[in-house]
Protein backbone atom coordinates (compact mmCIF):
# COMPACT_ATOMS: atom_id res chain seq x y z
CA UNK A 1 0.00 0.00 0.00
CA UNK A 2 1.60 3.29 -0.78
CA UNK A 3 2.08 5.59 1.47
CA UNK A 4 0.44 9.32 1.50
CA UNK A 5 2.44 12.69 1.14
CA UNK A 6 3.23 14.43 4.59
CA UNK A 7 4.31 17.98 4.96
CA UNK A 8 4.48 19.53 8.22
CA UNK A 9 5.72 23.36 6.54
CA UNK A 10 2.94 22.69 4.23
CA UNK A 11 1.80 26.44 3.07
CA UNK A 12 -2.05 26.88 2.54
CA UNK A 13 -2.44 29.31 -0.25
CA UNK A 14 -5.96 29.71 1.05
CA UNK A 15 -6.24 28.47 4.52
CA UNK A 16 -9.22 27.58 6.21
CA UNK A 17 -11.10 29.21 8.65
CA UNK A 18 -11.04 28.69 12.37
CA UNK A 19 -15.24 28.05 11.78
CA UNK A 20 -14.32 24.95 9.74
CA UNK A 21 -11.97 23.38 12.22
CA UNK A 22 -14.93 22.65 14.60
CA UNK A 23 -17.74 20.29 13.45
CA UNK A 24 -20.94 21.90 13.37
CA UNK A 25 -22.06 19.55 16.22
CA UNK A 26 -19.35 19.81 18.60
CA UNK A 27 -19.96 20.88 22.71
CA UNK A 28 -18.05 24.04 21.94
CA UNK A 29 -20.55 25.46 19.72
CA UNK A 30 -23.36 24.76 22.03
CA UNK A 31 -21.60 26.35 25.00
CA UNK A 32 -21.13 29.44 22.99
CA UNK A 33 -24.91 29.45 21.84
CA UNK A 34 -25.77 29.28 25.63
CA UNK A 35 -23.01 31.82 26.61
CA UNK A 36 -23.92 34.18 23.45
CA UNK A 37 -27.55 34.04 24.41
CA UNK A 38 -27.02 35.64 27.75
CA UNK A 39 -28.38 38.88 28.23
CA UNK A 40 -27.50 42.11 29.29
CA UNK A 41 -29.45 41.62 32.52
CA UNK A 42 -28.40 37.91 32.26
CA UNK A 43 -24.54 39.26 32.67
CA UNK A 44 -25.64 41.72 35.31
CA UNK A 45 -27.26 38.77 37.78
CA UNK A 46 -23.84 36.98 36.76
CA UNK A 47 -21.92 39.75 38.29
CA UNK A 48 -20.50 40.90 35.18
CA UNK A 49 -20.05 44.22 33.11
CA UNK A 50 -20.75 43.10 29.80
CA UNK A 51 -19.83 46.25 27.88
CA UNK A 52 -16.55 46.95 29.70
CA UNK A 53 -14.35 50.06 30.18
CA UNK A 54 -13.69 52.36 27.60
CA UNK A 55 -10.66 53.29 29.47
CA UNK A 56 -7.86 51.62 29.56
CA UNK A 57 -5.84 48.51 27.44
CA UNK A 58 -8.49 45.88 26.30
CA UNK A 59 -9.48 43.16 28.37
CA UNK A 60 -10.43 39.59 27.16
CA UNK A 61 -14.36 39.22 26.46
CA UNK A 62 -15.84 37.96 29.48
CA UNK A 63 -18.01 35.97 26.86
CA UNK A 64 -14.50 34.20 25.90
CA UNK A 65 -13.68 33.88 29.64
CA UNK A 66 -17.09 32.20 30.79
CA UNK A 67 -16.93 29.88 27.79
CA UNK A 68 -13.40 28.49 28.47
CA UNK A 69 -14.21 27.96 32.09
CA UNK A 70 -17.56 26.06 31.21
CA UNK A 71 -16.16 24.00 28.76
CA UNK A 72 -13.21 23.41 30.24
CA UNK A 73 -15.45 21.68 33.40
CA UNK A 74 -17.26 20.07 30.83
CA UNK A 75 -14.72 17.96 30.08
CA UNK A 76 -12.49 17.82 33.20
CA UNK A 77 -9.94 20.83 32.51
CA UNK A 78 -10.52 22.96 35.60
CA UNK A 79 -7.45 24.39 36.87
CA UNK A 80 -6.69 27.95 35.23
CA UNK A 81 -3.08 26.64 34.16
CA UNK A 82 -4.31 23.59 32.55
CA UNK A 83 -6.93 26.09 30.86
CA UNK A 84 -4.80 28.65 29.76
CA UNK A 85 -2.46 25.29 27.82
CA UNK A 86 -6.00 24.70 26.31
CA UNK A 87 -6.14 28.10 24.99
CA UNK A 88 -3.04 28.12 23.09
CA UNK A 89 -3.00 24.27 21.84
CA UNK A 90 -6.93 23.18 21.59
CA UNK A 91 -8.92 24.03 18.68
CA UNK A 92 -12.25 24.30 20.69
CA UNK A 93 -10.71 26.83 23.31
CA UNK A 94 -8.90 28.90 20.06
CA UNK A 95 -12.31 28.89 18.33
CA UNK A 96 -14.19 29.77 21.65
CA UNK A 97 -12.25 32.93 22.36
CA UNK A 98 -11.57 33.88 18.55
CA UNK A 99 -7.47 32.24 18.74
CA UNK A 100 -6.92 34.56 21.57
CA UNK A 101 -4.91 33.56 24.68
CA UNK A 102 -5.79 34.32 28.16
CA UNK A 103 -3.11 33.82 30.40
CA UNK A 104 -3.82 32.02 33.74
CA UNK A 105 -3.92 35.08 35.93
CA UNK A 106 -6.57 36.58 33.68
CA UNK A 107 -8.55 33.11 33.76
CA UNK A 108 -8.50 32.89 37.43
CA UNK A 109 -9.18 36.45 37.91
CA UNK A 110 -12.52 35.91 36.42
CA UNK A 111 -13.50 32.49 38.05
CA UNK A 112 -12.52 34.19 41.18
CA UNK A 113 -14.67 37.57 40.66
CA UNK A 114 -17.71 35.89 39.32
CA UNK A 115 -18.00 31.98 40.53
CA UNK A 116 -20.12 32.78 43.47
CA UNK A 117 -22.63 33.90 40.95
CA UNK A 118 -22.52 30.73 39.00
CA UNK A 119 -25.74 29.05 40.53
CA UNK A 120 -27.45 31.26 37.96
CA UNK A 121 -25.72 29.97 34.81
CA UNK A 122 -27.24 26.39 36.53
CA UNK A 123 -30.73 27.56 36.85
CA UNK A 124 -30.40 28.94 33.28
CA UNK A 125 -29.83 25.24 31.73
CA UNK A 126 -32.47 24.33 34.31
CA UNK A 127 -34.91 26.54 33.15
CA UNK A 128 -33.80 26.49 29.71
CA UNK A 129 -34.74 22.53 29.96
CA UNK A 130 -38.06 22.94 31.49
CA UNK A 131 -39.10 25.75 28.81
CA UNK A 132 -38.32 23.10 26.33
CA UNK A 133 -40.35 20.21 28.11
CA UNK A 134 -37.25 18.01 27.73
CA UNK A 135 -36.92 17.54 31.58
CA UNK A 136 -39.51 14.87 32.99
CA UNK A 137 -40.20 16.57 36.50
CA UNK A 138 -42.77 13.86 37.91
CA UNK A 139 -40.16 11.55 39.29
CA UNK A 140 -36.97 13.34 40.98
CA UNK A 141 -34.02 11.30 43.06
CA UNK A 142 -31.67 13.04 45.70
CA UNK A 143 -28.30 11.50 46.64
CA UNK A 144 -24.88 13.18 47.84
CA UNK A 145 -21.64 12.19 46.96
CA UNK A 146 -18.79 12.69 49.45
CA UNK A 147 -15.52 14.35 47.15
CA UNK A 148 -12.28 14.87 48.51
CA UNK A 149 -11.27 18.33 49.90
CA UNK A 150 -7.80 19.94 49.11
CA UNK A 151 -6.51 18.56 51.62
CA UNK A 152 -4.95 15.45 53.10
CA UNK A 153 -6.92 13.49 55.85
CA UNK A 154 -4.17 13.40 57.84
CA UNK A 155 -4.15 16.99 58.52
CA UNK A 156 -7.72 16.44 60.82
CA UNK A 157 -7.19 16.51 64.51
CA UNK A 158 -9.33 15.69 67.39
CA UNK A 159 -8.60 17.65 70.63
CA UNK A 160 -6.40 15.42 71.80
CA UNK A 161 -4.50 14.75 68.81
CA UNK A 162 -4.39 19.40 68.20
CA UNK A 163 -2.57 19.59 72.10
CA UNK A 164 -0.01 16.93 71.76
CA UNK A 165 0.56 18.66 67.94
CA UNK A 166 1.16 22.11 69.51
CA UNK A 167 2.80 20.15 72.23
CA UNK A 168 5.56 19.02 70.18
CA UNK A 169 5.30 22.72 67.95
CA UNK A 170 6.24 24.43 71.39
CA UNK A 171 9.44 22.25 72.04
CA UNK A 172 9.96 22.52 68.68
CA UNK A 173 10.13 26.00 68.73
CA UNK A 174 11.95 26.27 71.57
CA UNK A 175 14.74 24.34 70.25
CA UNK A 176 15.29 26.42 67.21
CA UNK A 177 15.29 29.95 69.11
CA UNK A 178 17.64 28.54 71.41
CA UNK A 179 19.62 27.32 68.24
CA UNK A 180 18.83 30.91 66.87
CA UNK A 181 20.81 32.72 69.90
CA UNK A 182 23.44 30.27 70.03
CA UNK A 183 24.19 32.28 66.73
CA UNK A 184 26.35 35.03 66.15
CA UNK A 185 23.69 37.20 63.56
CA UNK A 186 20.94 39.32 65.21
CA UNK A 187 17.91 37.01 65.11
CA UNK A 188 15.81 39.15 62.89
CA UNK A 189 18.33 38.52 60.28
CA UNK A 190 18.99 34.83 61.01
CA UNK A 191 15.64 33.65 61.87
CA UNK A 192 15.45 30.33 59.61
CA UNK A 193 12.32 29.77 57.25
CA UNK A 194 11.85 26.37 59.26
CA UNK A 195 11.17 28.36 62.82
CA UNK A 196 8.92 30.79 61.00
CA UNK A 197 7.23 27.97 59.05
CA UNK A 198 6.73 26.17 62.43
CA UNK A 199 5.26 29.55 64.53
CA UNK A 200 2.48 29.93 61.50
CA UNK A 201 1.50 26.46 62.09
CA UNK A 202 1.59 26.85 65.99
CA UNK A 203 -0.75 29.82 65.00
CA UNK A 204 -3.15 27.76 62.96
CA UNK A 205 -3.42 25.22 65.51
CA UNK A 206 -4.48 27.55 68.25
CA UNK A 207 -7.24 28.84 65.85
CA UNK A 208 -8.33 25.11 64.99
CA UNK A 209 -8.46 24.50 68.97
CA UNK A 210 -10.59 27.75 69.48
CA UNK A 211 -12.94 26.67 66.85
CA UNK A 212 -13.24 23.04 67.56
CA UNK A 213 -14.16 24.04 71.88
CA UNK A 214 -16.80 27.12 70.39
CA UNK A 215 -19.04 24.60 68.79
CA UNK A 216 -20.29 20.93 69.13
CA UNK A 217 -21.09 19.72 65.76
CA UNK A 218 -17.87 18.64 64.47
CA UNK A 219 -14.90 16.52 66.87
CA UNK A 220 -12.29 17.05 64.25
CA UNK A 221 -10.74 19.80 62.58
CA UNK A 222 -8.63 19.65 59.45
CA UNK A 223 -5.40 22.50 60.09
CA UNK A 224 -5.21 23.22 55.67
CA UNK A 225 -8.63 23.36 55.19
CA UNK A 226 -10.73 23.80 58.63
CA UNK A 227 -14.78 23.16 57.06
CA UNK A 228 -13.66 19.80 55.24
CA UNK A 229 -15.19 16.92 57.39
CA UNK A 230 -13.72 13.50 58.02
CA UNK A 231 -15.91 11.25 56.01
CA UNK A 232 -15.45 8.02 54.13
CA UNK A 233 -14.99 8.65 50.96
CA UNK A 234 -14.80 6.60 47.18
CA UNK A 235 -14.19 2.63 48.02
CA UNK A 236 -14.65 2.83 51.84
CA UNK A 237 -11.60 5.04 52.07
CA UNK A 238 -11.66 7.56 54.67
CA UNK A 239 -11.29 11.08 53.21
CA UNK A 240 -11.30 15.04 54.46
CA UNK A 241 -13.95 16.09 52.25
CA UNK A 242 -17.13 17.75 51.66
CA UNK A 243 -20.94 15.98 51.37
CA UNK A 244 -22.06 17.39 47.22
CA UNK A 245 -25.73 16.97 46.63
CA UNK A 246 -27.62 16.93 43.26
CA UNK A 247 -31.33 16.18 42.59
CA UNK A 248 -32.08 14.83 39.46
CA UNK A 249 -34.76 14.32 37.37
CA UNK A 250 -34.79 12.15 33.76
CA UNK A 251 -34.89 14.36 30.43
CA UNK A 252 -37.08 13.11 27.69
CA UNK A 253 -37.51 13.52 24.42
CA UNK A 254 -39.66 12.34 21.06
CA UNK A 255 -37.62 9.02 21.14
CA UNK A 256 -38.38 8.78 24.98
CA UNK A 257 -36.57 9.66 28.18
CA UNK A 258 -32.40 9.87 27.53
CA UNK A 259 -30.38 11.35 29.79
CA UNK A 260 -30.31 13.16 33.30
CA UNK A 261 -30.78 16.64 34.59
CA UNK A 262 -29.79 17.99 37.80
CA UNK A 263 -32.32 20.78 39.46
CA UNK A 264 -31.02 21.28 42.47
CA UNK A 265 -27.64 21.30 43.97
CA UNK A 266 -25.55 22.25 47.15
CA UNK A 267 -22.66 21.33 49.05
CA UNK A 268 -22.46 20.82 52.97
CA UNK A 269 -20.27 20.23 55.35
CA UNK A 270 -22.34 17.47 57.06
CA UNK A 271 -21.24 13.55 56.73
CA UNK A 272 -25.19 13.21 57.10
CA UNK A 273 -28.18 13.63 54.66
CA UNK A 274 -30.50 13.43 56.76
CA UNK A 275 -31.38 17.01 56.58
CA UNK A 276 -31.13 17.99 53.35
CA UNK A 277 -34.65 16.25 51.49
CA UNK A 278 -37.01 18.77 52.28
CA UNK A 279 -34.39 22.05 51.91
CA UNK A 280 -32.91 20.16 48.12
CA UNK A 281 -37.02 19.23 47.37
CA UNK A 282 -37.77 23.18 47.57
CA UNK A 283 -34.70 24.12 45.55
CA UNK A 284 -35.43 22.26 42.63
CA UNK A 285 -39.30 23.40 42.89
CA UNK A 286 -38.20 27.02 43.28
CA UNK A 287 -35.51 26.61 40.16
CA UNK A 288 -38.11 24.47 37.86
CA UNK A 289 -41.12 26.11 39.06
CA UNK A 290 -43.01 22.38 39.10
CA UNK A 291 -44.00 20.50 42.16
CA UNK A 292 -42.30 16.52 41.29
CA UNK A 293 -44.92 13.88 42.07
CA UNK A 294 -42.71 11.54 43.66
CA UNK A 295 -39.26 11.94 45.52
CA UNK A 296 -36.54 9.30 45.64
CA UNK A 297 -34.02 9.68 48.15
CA UNK A 298 -32.14 6.45 50.29
CA UNK A 299 -32.59 6.12 53.62
CA UNK A 300 -29.60 8.93 54.75
CA UNK A 301 -32.37 11.09 53.77
CA UNK A 302 -35.26 9.56 56.79
CA UNK A 303 -36.61 11.84 59.06
CA UNK A 304 -40.01 12.30 60.17
CA UNK A 305 -40.17 15.79 59.68
CA UNK A 306 -39.40 15.89 56.42
CA UNK A 307 -42.25 12.99 55.85
CA UNK A 308 -44.75 14.91 57.48
CA UNK A 309 -43.76 18.34 55.10
CA UNK A 310 -44.20 16.29 52.10
CA UNK A 311 -47.67 14.82 53.24
CA UNK A 312 -48.79 18.65 54.11
CA UNK A 313 -47.95 19.32 50.72
CA UNK A 314 -49.77 16.10 49.13
CA UNK A 315 -46.38 15.06 47.25
CA UNK A 316 -45.30 11.43 47.26
CA UNK A 317 -41.58 10.38 48.52
CA UNK A 318 -39.64 7.42 48.60
CA UNK A 319 -37.09 7.34 51.48
CA UNK A 320 -36.75 3.88 53.40
CA UNK A 321 -36.08 3.69 56.73
CA UNK A 322 -32.38 2.87 57.92
CA UNK A 323 -33.61 -0.17 60.59
CA UNK A 324 -36.17 -1.50 58.43
CA UNK A 325 -35.36 -4.80 60.78
CA UNK A 326 -37.49 -3.24 63.89
CA UNK A 327 -40.15 -2.83 61.48
CA UNK A 328 -40.71 -6.68 61.25
CA UNK A 329 -41.29 -7.06 64.86
CA UNK A 330 -44.86 -8.50 65.55
CA UNK A 331 -44.83 -5.97 68.67
CA UNK A 332 -43.38 -2.95 66.80
CA UNK A 333 -45.87 -0.32 67.81
CA UNK A 334 -47.18 0.06 64.29
CA UNK A 335 -49.12 -3.01 65.34
CA UNK A 336 -51.09 -0.89 67.80
CA UNK A 337 -54.29 0.14 66.52
CA UNK A 338 -54.96 3.41 67.78
CA UNK A 339 -58.97 4.32 69.06
CA UNK A 340 -59.33 8.20 68.43
CA UNK A 341 -62.75 8.20 70.23
CA UNK A 342 -61.02 6.91 73.69
CA UNK A 343 -57.44 7.86 72.54
CA UNK A 344 -56.44 4.33 73.17
CA UNK A 345 -54.43 1.87 71.66
CA UNK A 346 -54.86 -1.61 71.65
CA UNK A 347 -51.90 -4.36 71.42
CA UNK A 348 -52.01 -7.36 69.34
CA UNK A 349 -53.18 -9.08 71.87
CA UNK A 350 -56.26 -7.06 72.61
CA UNK A 351 -55.06 -5.48 75.85
CA UNK A 352 -55.76 -1.81 75.83
CA UNK A 353 -52.93 0.98 76.13
CA UNK A 354 -54.22 4.23 77.90
CA UNK A 355 -53.15 7.74 77.77
CA UNK A 356 -50.52 8.35 80.37
CA UNK A 357 -49.11 12.06 80.16
CA UNK A 358 -46.57 13.98 77.88
CA UNK A 359 -43.05 13.76 78.05
CA UNK A 360 -40.39 15.88 76.13
CA UNK A 361 -37.64 14.54 74.71
CA UNK A 362 -35.10 16.23 73.01
CA UNK A 363 -37.75 19.28 73.05
CA UNK A 364 -40.22 17.40 71.19
CA UNK A 365 -43.90 16.56 73.05
CA UNK A 366 -44.49 12.38 73.07
CA UNK A 367 -47.77 11.28 73.68
CA UNK A 368 -47.35 8.14 76.48
CA UNK A 369 -49.51 5.11 76.46
CA UNK A 370 -49.37 2.50 78.80
CA UNK A 371 -50.92 -1.12 79.30
CA UNK A 372 -52.08 -2.26 82.54
CA UNK A 373 -49.08 -3.70 84.02
CA UNK A 374 -50.78 -6.76 85.79
CA UNK A 375 -52.54 -7.50 82.13
CA UNK A 376 -48.75 -7.32 80.39
CA UNK A 377 -47.58 -9.97 82.80
CA UNK A 378 -50.27 -12.43 82.75
CA UNK A 379 -49.69 -12.13 78.80
CA UNK A 380 -47.90 -15.27 76.52
CA UNK A 381 -45.80 -12.39 74.67
CA UNK A 382 -44.76 -10.38 77.36
CA UNK A 383 -40.95 -11.33 76.32
CA UNK A 384 -41.36 -10.69 73.05
CA UNK A 385 -43.13 -7.24 73.73
CA UNK A 386 -41.02 -5.37 76.25
CA UNK A 387 -38.86 -5.42 78.79
CA UNK A 388 -40.43 -3.12 81.42
CA UNK A 389 -41.83 -6.33 82.88
CA UNK A 390 -43.37 -4.51 86.50
CA UNK A 391 -45.24 -1.80 84.79
CA UNK A 392 -46.44 -2.88 81.30
CA UNK A 393 -45.69 -1.74 77.71
CA UNK A 394 -45.60 1.47 76.92
CA UNK A 395 -45.41 3.64 73.64
CA UNK A 396 -44.44 7.17 72.79
CA UNK A 397 -46.18 8.45 70.07
CA UNK A 398 -44.25 11.63 68.46
CA UNK A 399 -46.12 14.55 66.16
CA UNK A 400 -45.54 12.58 63.07
CA UNK A 401 -46.72 9.27 64.37
CA UNK A 402 -49.59 8.66 61.60
CA UNK A 403 -47.65 10.35 58.89
CA UNK A 404 -45.09 7.34 59.66
CA UNK A 405 -47.64 4.72 60.03
CA UNK A 406 -48.73 5.93 56.25
CA UNK A 407 -45.21 5.60 54.73
CA UNK A 408 -44.62 2.17 55.90
CA UNK A 409 -47.92 0.96 54.50
CA UNK A 410 -47.01 3.27 51.22
CA UNK A 411 -43.14 1.98 51.24
CA UNK A 412 -44.75 -1.74 51.05
CA UNK A 413 -46.63 -1.11 47.98
CA UNK A 414 -45.19 -2.09 44.17
CA UNK A 415 -45.17 1.49 42.87
CA UNK A 416 -42.83 2.57 46.05
CA UNK A 417 -40.51 -0.22 45.57
CA UNK A 418 -40.38 0.43 42.00
CA UNK A 419 -39.53 4.11 42.21
CA UNK A 420 -36.71 3.00 44.98
CA UNK A 421 -35.35 0.95 42.87
CA UNK A 422 -35.38 4.07 40.08
CA UNK A 423 -33.18 5.94 42.53
CA UNK A 424 -29.99 4.60 41.64
CA UNK A 425 -30.54 4.48 38.17
CA UNK A 426 -31.12 8.16 37.80
CA UNK A 427 -28.83 10.13 40.43
CA UNK A 428 -25.72 7.44 40.51
CA UNK A 429 -24.91 8.21 36.75
CA UNK A 430 -24.56 11.81 37.33
CA UNK A 431 -21.97 11.48 40.28
CA UNK A 432 -19.88 8.60 38.26
CA UNK A 433 -19.59 10.90 34.90
CA UNK A 434 -19.16 14.24 37.35
CA UNK A 435 -16.10 12.59 38.95
CA UNK A 436 -14.68 10.32 36.28
CA UNK A 437 -15.75 12.18 32.94
CA UNK A 438 -15.53 16.09 34.13
CA UNK A 439 -12.63 14.86 36.51
CA UNK A 440 -13.98 15.89 40.29
CA UNK A 441 -12.65 13.53 41.97
CA UNK A 442 -11.12 16.49 44.26
CA UNK A 443 -12.25 19.46 45.13
CA UNK A 444 -9.27 22.41 43.48
CA UNK A 445 -10.38 24.93 46.33
CA UNK A 446 -11.07 25.00 49.68
CA UNK A 447 -13.61 26.59 52.33
CA UNK A 448 -17.14 25.73 51.71
CA UNK A 449 -18.34 28.77 49.99
CA UNK A 450 -15.36 28.42 47.53
CA UNK A 451 -16.18 24.74 46.84
CA UNK A 452 -19.67 24.88 46.81
CA UNK A 453 -19.01 27.67 43.77
CA UNK A 454 -16.91 24.69 42.01
CA UNK A 455 -19.63 22.00 42.42
CA UNK A 456 -22.27 24.30 41.23
CA UNK A 457 -20.37 24.99 37.89
CA UNK A 458 -19.32 20.85 37.74
CA UNK A 459 -23.33 20.29 37.93
CA UNK A 460 -23.89 23.15 35.55
CA UNK A 461 -21.43 21.69 33.02
CA UNK A 462 -22.86 18.33 33.82
CA UNK A 463 -26.34 19.99 33.00
CA UNK A 464 -24.90 21.19 29.24
CA UNK A 465 -23.11 18.01 28.60
CA UNK A 466 -26.67 16.57 28.80
CA UNK A 467 -28.97 19.84 26.65
CA UNK A 468 -26.21 19.12 24.40
CA UNK A 469 -26.82 15.67 23.42
CA UNK A 470 -29.93 16.80 22.92
CA UNK A 471 -28.95 19.15 20.61
CA UNK A 472 -26.57 17.49 18.48
CA UNK A 473 -29.11 14.88 17.68
CA UNK A 474 -31.18 17.00 16.51
CA UNK A 475 -31.25 17.01 12.81
CA UNK A 476 -31.44 20.74 12.67
CA UNK A 477 -29.23 21.53 15.48
CA UNK A 478 -31.28 24.98 16.59
CA UNK A 479 -31.07 26.99 19.10
CA UNK A 480 -31.79 25.73 22.57
CA UNK A 481 -32.09 29.35 24.00
S1 LIG B 1 -47.14 -7.52 76.79
FE1 LIG B 1 -48.85 -6.21 77.23
S2 LIG B 1 -48.93 -4.80 75.53
FE2 LIG B 1 -47.61 -6.46 74.94
S3 LIG B 1 -48.90 -7.83 73.78
FE3 LIG B 1 -48.89 -8.51 75.89
S4 LIG B 1 -50.61 -7.52 76.85
FE4 LIG B 1 -50.22 -6.47 74.94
Amino acid sequence: MPLRDMDREQMWLLPPSLDELLPQDHPARFVAEIVDALTKDDWSELGVDIDGDSMGAPAYHPRALLSVWVYGFMGGVRSCRKLETACRDQIPYLWLTGWQHPDHNTLWRFYKDHRQSMRKLFERTVRTAVAMELVDLAVQAVDGTKVSSNASVNRSYDGAGLRGLLERLELAIADLEAQNEAGEDSAATRLPQELANKKVLRERVRLAMAELASQKRHSRINLTDPEARVMKGRHGGIVAGYNAQAMVSATKTEEGTSGMLVTAVDVVDEVNDNALLTPMMEQAEGTTGTKSQMTLADAGYFAASHLAEFDRRGQQVVVPESRQRFLKDPYHKDRFIYDGDSDTFRCPQGQTLEFLRIQHVNGVPLRLYRAAGAACQACPALRACTKAKEIGRSLSIGPHDQVLRRHRAWMSTAAAKEGHKLRKQLVEPVFGIIKEQQGARRFLLRGLSNVTAEWILLVTAFNLRTLWKIWSSSARLQPLT
